[in-house]
């Protein structure tokens, strides 16, 4: 039986061409790209081609990328290293439905006595900006507001905020790994200071991302020890990962416009059937403003765990709540934070495609889901 993967927001099958031009870094081009002969040299540049790349993906340039072990340490770097470059300033904004690489970290910070303004959002996951505006003052370090939900796929109005904080003189940072090479994105026009990015939710592999850092955008490194990434990011380069990353934003670039439409087109075929042929199947989130790949269904009254069970013995792949809180049996705090009524939040689970995904797959998908949750729907009554 042939898996329908349906947990792209997960992650993504690496692509060939992502593949291919990793192949000769682990063996052959294996230097190490702060040594001065040969080797090393052909290493350098391949982190450079790879830099330029990733940087024309999101409209920067080559020395505003900073590459990182993913978007997880991005995030972390974005915020830490703000707050240890603005020593004095105590207070952070961010919004409660942020992903846990922020929200956690945030919430560790207000133990270390730092205060942090968790923004609200509506029952469609649209935010306040009036409370963001309203929050900002003297002492505010930092805001840092995700682009679009990796559970429900809403997209925040990320040059609203920009607007805001550049009026206050405020450093805004955005958590992008889920828009990055998924919608339009880019760092001039959207006047964002940071973005972090995440290569394995854009066909690339794992364990590599990087952080924007605009010019003026000051920040101190995390970790010490030697001066790559421009003293941000001390280490060896992971270079076949920051290679195969290059090569995914070039595929990400080149195909984006084709791939959106295609998405969007079978993401919404998915939800329309699934909303006809299931009757308690709810959409999650505000319908206008989301990213084209992910929808997230709630199906009331039942467990998603018992669903995703019956999905998965049926050889598709889905999700409830983000990859990490998976797993456990805790509720979402996303889908807490919108209101989202108990019965419908432990029913909720996100398919999220990928430029991977083909039409049969969602027609398969399609009789997969109904069939499966119209059975537990059956047996529940
Ligand atoms: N931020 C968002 C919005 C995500 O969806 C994820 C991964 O799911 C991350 C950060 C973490 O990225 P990584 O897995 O590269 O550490």
């Amino acid at each position: 039986m042939d898996s329908i993967y349906l947990d792209n927001n997960a992650t993504t099958r690496i692509s060939d061409e992502v593949l291919d031009a990793m192949q000769p870094y682990w063996r052959d081009h294996f230097g190490n790209p702060s040594s001065l002969h040969l080797l090393g040299q052909q290493a350098r540049h391949a982190v450079e081609t790879a830099r330029e790349q990733v940087a024309a993906l999101i409209g920067g340039v080559s020395r505003e990328i900073v590459f990182t072990s993913g978007g997880t340490e991005a995030d972390n770097l974005a915020i830490l290293g703000t707050l240890a470059a603005h020593p004095k300033k105590r207070h952070i904004v961010t919004t409660a439905v942020e992903h846990v690489a922020v929200h956690d970290l945030c919430r560790r910070l207000v133990k270390q006595d730092y205060r942090v303004t968790f923004v609200a959002v509506d029952s469609q996951g649209r935010l306040d900006l009036d409370a963001l505006r309203n929050s900002l003052d003297d002492d505010t370090a930092l805001v840092s507001v995700m682009h679009a939900n990796n559970e429900t796929g809403v997209v925040f109005p990320i040059r609203e905020i920009a607007e805001i904080t550049t009026s206050r003189g405020v450093p805004f940072h955005t958590d992008a790994v889920q828009t990055v090479g998924r919608m339009a994105f880019d760092v001039r026009s959207l006047g964002v200071s940071a973005a972090s990015l995440s290569a394995h939710k854009i066909h690339g592999p794992k364990g590599v991302g990087a952080l924007y850092v605009g010019r003026g955008f000051r920040l101190r490194s995390q970790s010490v020890g030697g001066h790559q990434e421009r003293d941000m990011r001390p280490g060896t380069e992971n270079v076949p990962a920051i290679v195969g990353f290059g090569a995914a934003a070039e595929l990400a670039r080149s195909r984006r416009e084709s791939d959106l439409s295609k998405t969007a087109a079978l993401r919404n075929g998915f939800e329309q059937a699934l909303c006809e042929r299931v009757s308690c199947a709810r959409v999650i989130g505000a319908l206008d403003s989301r990213i084209c790949n992910t929808t997230n269904i709630a199906f009331e009254g039942l467990e998603a765990e018992a669903i995703l069970i019956g999905l998965s013995e049926r050889g598709l792949c889905a999700s409830s709540g983000s990859a990490c809180s998976s797993g456990s049996l805790e509720p979402s705090h996303v889908l807490q934070a919108m209101g989202i009524p108990d019965p419908l939040t432990r029913g909720a689970v996100r398919f999220s495609l990928s430029r991977d995904t083909t039409e049969s797959e969602i027609d398969r998908a399609k009789e997969v889901v109904s069939e499966v949750v119209n059975k537990l729907a059956a047996f529940s009554a």
